[in-house]
């Protein structure tokens, strides 16, 4: 163990440095005080002085006081420092010891003395070694455990995080990839905690197998896992062809199936990712995390199972939703929404109905479809309102029109669970005075997953005051038929989803002819929606009683157009 001793004297200064020796130390001898707090300070000191009081250049009181000030800084060393004093002072032992001294002797001292002091000494740092020691490993244990994903081995997003903050710092362009198993929930609902960990094992393993050590792989949350690639190329457009097809590497690696308890699961992923590059005015860690989000949320929404590179579409669609949702609330107090209708034919080209689509006419963007606003409009609670709106104006066109003719709307499931849609149908048809036979609200099968009761309760009482229901989009939402045998129902509407490929679609033709045969069976009216061809048309009308609606017949217009084209009282 090395040792310091600093002593002006010289002559007891070399006789302690050979004694010293003899006890299995290894002494360094300076006769300074600047130069023992040097030696102290440099990185590889003994960790035992032995610190004679008067100095030049510097007291060994003046060298303690200022290792102690350094002791808490950042690399500072735990030193074990004796002063030696000249007197036998009380008030300068207790000095020496406030000011970080560990231990003093006075001169003249016996060498028997000196050892035990310096024994002492070495016991002393040699635990503080050891417990140092000890904290290092546990820091180490505690930086790994907090950095790692215990179920999978693979970092986590603290790490994730980290390492993205080193490339941003690097001029390298990099892909990072959010990779989300798709219907992982249900899995593990259906399939327990412990299979469903085997499973993330078993995605997270495929993931590092798909690639070399190049590649960085997290598990980012419990379904999701991330990626991130360095990228050779020059600009966005060869980046964005690298990253895809470094994705679709990862949606082929997901097509084999998984074996869990002897069972095969399949399943897909979504991809969101976002190009790490140099010439990023936003280079921030947390900038990229929410760019990749947004892509996989888009990834998501298109159903899964695809890959989306963030792009500059992308931003221009999102501020472009948070405009919409800005506006919306205006948009209904200045009525900027319009009726629009299509009419529906029997196949010899008689109309018989139409159905009312809401339209929004924006002040700087034109006319809006639903399909954007709807899902905004429903977000912030505000279908309710806007669902009145229709409602009315349909009540009102129906005031217009000749006996015969009726009108579907669409009624949103929150527009309908709202507590006062029964009063305002009252209220409205005492105000437009129409037969509520003439107005059909088409729900969609999502509004029968929950509160099924209540919802039929509901039905029932409106069908009591003479309203009927269709279900719009037949086929594509809740997948059990039980409902239809329980509710109140008067009309199916096929989507068009089934009638887009017929005659060709085999799969379609099945699915159109079981709609049809459950539609006789039950006595529902049927309505064929998004009906473009007149093949469609010719293969269809010989299967059973139904009603056209789509753009072969005609296309939803302006109520007035359509009242004059259709409605008119003759
Ligand atoms: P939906 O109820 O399924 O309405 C039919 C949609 O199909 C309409 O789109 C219509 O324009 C379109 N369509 C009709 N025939 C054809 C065709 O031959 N080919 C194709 N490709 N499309 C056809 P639109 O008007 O854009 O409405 C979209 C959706 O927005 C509606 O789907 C409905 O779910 C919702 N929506 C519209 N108006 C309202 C409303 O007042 N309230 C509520 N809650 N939802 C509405
Ligand atoms: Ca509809
Ligand atoms: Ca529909």
């Amino acid at each position: 163990m090395k040792i310091l001793i600093a002593d002006d004297d010289q002559i007891s200064g070399i006789l302690l440095k050979k004694q010293i020796s003899t006890w299995n130390f290894d002494p360094i001898y300076v006769t300074n005080g600047k130069d023992a707090y040097k030696i102290l300070t440099s990185p590889d000191s003994p960790q035992i002085a032995l610190l004679d009081w008067i100095m030049p250049e510097m007291t060994g009181f003046e060298v303690v006081r200022a290792l102690h000030a350094d002791k808490h800084k950042e690399g500072g060393i735990p030193h074990y420092l004796i002063l030696l004093t000249a007197k036998n002072a009380k008030e300068d032992v207790v000095k020496a010891i406030k000011a970080g001294a560990d231990d003093y002797i006075v001169k003249p001292f016996n060498m028997e003395e000196l050892k035990v002091r310096l024994g002492a000494g070495r016991r002393i740092v040699e635990l503080t070694q050891r417990l140092s020691n000890a904290l290092k490993k546990a820091k180490r244990l505690n930086n790994f455990i907090a950095r790692f994903d215990r179920t999978t081995g693979l970092p986590n997003h603290i790490y994730l995080l980290e390492q993205i903050e080193n490339i941003c710092r690097t001029d390298t362009p990099y892909i990072l990839l959010f990779i989300n198993l798709d219907n992982f929930k249900v899995i593990n609902q259906f399939y327990g905690i412990e299979d469903g960990d085997c499973l993330l094992n078993a995605a997270g393993g495929r993931l590092r197998h798909c690639f070399k050590d190049e590649i960085f792989t997290a598990r980012r949350t419990s379904d999701e896992f991330a990626l991130l690639f360095p990228l050779k190329g020059k600009n966005f457009e060869e980046f964005k062809r690298i990253s895809l097809a470094v994705a679709n590497k990862i949606h082929n690696a997901f097509k084999a199936p998984f074996i869990i308890s002897g069972e095969e699961i399949f399943l897909t992923v979504s991809i969101g990712g976002t190009i790490i590059s140099y010439d990023d005015d936003k280079k921030e860690p947390n900038e990229y995390v929410r760019r990749a989000e947004l892509a996989l949320k888009r990834a998501k929404k298109a159903g899964g199972n695809i890959t989306v590179i963030h792009d500059s579409e992308a931003e221009k669609e999102l501020k472009e939703k948070f405009e919409l949702e800005r506006d919306i609330e205006k948009a209904l107090k200045k009525k900027e929404f319009l009726m629009f209708l299509q009419p529906q034919f029997t196949a010899d080209g008689r109309v018989v109905s139409a159905e009312a689509l809401c339209r929004w006419r924006h002040p700087e963007r034109g006319l809006i479809s639903p399909a954007i606003f709807i899902p905004i409009t429903e977000e912030k609670n505000l279908i309710g309102q806007l669902g009145k709106i229709m409602i009315e104006k349909a009540c009102k066109f129906i005031a217009r029109t000749d006996n015969n003719f009726s009108l579907s709307v669409n009624v949103s499931p929150q527009q309908f669970q709202e507590k006062g849609f029964t009063g305002f149908l009252e209220y409205i048809l005492e105000e437009t005075k129409i037969a509520p036979e003439r107005l059909t609200l088409e729900v969609t099968e999502g509004m029968f997953i929950k509160d099924v009761q209540n919802t039929i309760n509901k039905m029932e009482r409106l069908i009591d005051m003479g309203f009927s229901f269709s279900v719009d989009d037949f086929g594509t939402g809740y997948s059990s038929l039980l409902y239809l045998k329980q509710l109140p129902l008067r009309e199916l509407k096929i989507d068009r989803a089934f009638v887009k490929e017929l005659p060709n679609d085999k799969k379609d033709i099945a699915i159109v002819d079981t709609i049809i045969d459950i539609a006789e069976n039950f006595g529902f009216d049927l309505v064929v929606e998004g009906v473009e061809t007149k093949e469609q048309v010719d293969f269809l009308a010989p299967r059973g009683d139904m009603v056209f609606q789509g753009y072969y017949f005609a296309r939803p217009a302006p109520e007035d157009e359509v009242f004059l084209n259709y409605f008119k009282k003759m």
